[in-house]
């Protein structure tokens, strides 16, 4: 099953068409995304049969929304490719470094990434969503707790991010406004061949930046999942990106960094494409 948001209601995908859940659903099934992560279970079931008569609307790119606009939790993973810590310069962690994106920071998949400061960088990720509440689950048990997987970015002001040198503060310099787009699709797992082998990759202005695979993860989405419920409680919605492959601007010699007038196309095998137009913008502050 896939689902979108349209203006922000839910609609899953059958054929090329939409279907409005709520509607279609006659009203048993909410049209908030967020609620229907609570309702997961419902919402699969009744999409099996949803094809039956269910008003269809046609896909419109510009009125798509994020699937999971409001998380009560954001996870991210920070070093999770080899290839991408060694480029970052910073050690290989030996356990997976976790930090948040903080909610304000989602939006849609199409639209506008404004370039905050000077050192805005591109970082295409997994985005796992979950379906039920994870407590103290095994690696072998994970899987049965995801709702869905969605392309992510987890745009990052490296400037912001790096500052101070003695405790760099990676979840402010990667909150600006618009620095997590999700989407288009939730995809359920069984809709992929293999979702532990992904391939995904970023493109700006049509050069291919980054372009890795899954399979190269240091700490799979099962051992994500054991590891953040060991300590926390994962909720229905929340989210956690995966981290990002080799192939971000700050890892280039010479580093570059997103310019206004751009456009960045980040996609994952079988769960669709986003697309963002950078835009200036003016970030400064003082101390
Ligand atoms: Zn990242």
């Amino acid at each position: 099953m896939r689902l979108t948001a349209v203006n922000g209601r839910a609609h899953i995908q059958i054929g090329d068409r939409l279907v409005d859940v709520a509607e279609g659903s006659g009203g048993n099934l909410p049209s908030d995304p967020m609620a229907l992560f609570d309702r997961w279970a419902d919402l699969v079931s009744w999409a099996g049969s949803a094809a039956d008569g269910a008003p269809t609307v046609a896909l419109d790119e510009a009125k798509v929304t994020c699937p999971v606009p409001a998380p009560r939790q954001v996870f991210a993973i920070g070093l999770n490719y080899r290839l991408h810590a060694i480029e970052s310069g910073l050690a290989i962690p030996e356990v997976p470094m976790v930090f948040t994106k903080f909610p304000s920071s989602i939006t849609g998949p199409f639209g506008e990434l404004v370039v905050a400061t000077p050192k805005v960088d591109w970082e295409i990720e997994l985005a796992v969503i979950i379906g039920t509440t994870a407590r103290g689950v095994s690696r072998a048990d994970a899987w049965s707790h995801v709702a869905g997987l969605a392309v992510a970015q987890d745009y990052s002001a490296r400037d912001v991010q790096m500052t101070p040198k003695n405790a760099p503060q990676f979840s402010l310099g990667k909150s600006f406004p618009g620095f997590l787009p999700i989407g288009p699709w939730v995809v359920t797992p069984d809709e992929v061949p293999n979702p532990d082998a992904l391939r995904l990759w970023c493109d700006i202005d049509g050069e291919r930046m980054q372009d890795s695979n899954t399979d190269d993860l240091i700490f799979p989405v099962p051992v994500l999942i054991e590891y953040l419920s060991s300590v926390t409680t994962l909720m229905p919605g929340d989210v956690i990106v995966t981290g990002t492959p080799a192939g971000v601007g700050l890892g280039r010699d010479p580093q570059v960094f997103l310019q206004p007038g751009q456009v960045v196309e980040s996609s994952i095998e079988g769960l669709g494409t986003m697309r963002q137009r950078t835009v200036a913008g003016d970030w400064s502050w003082t101390p």
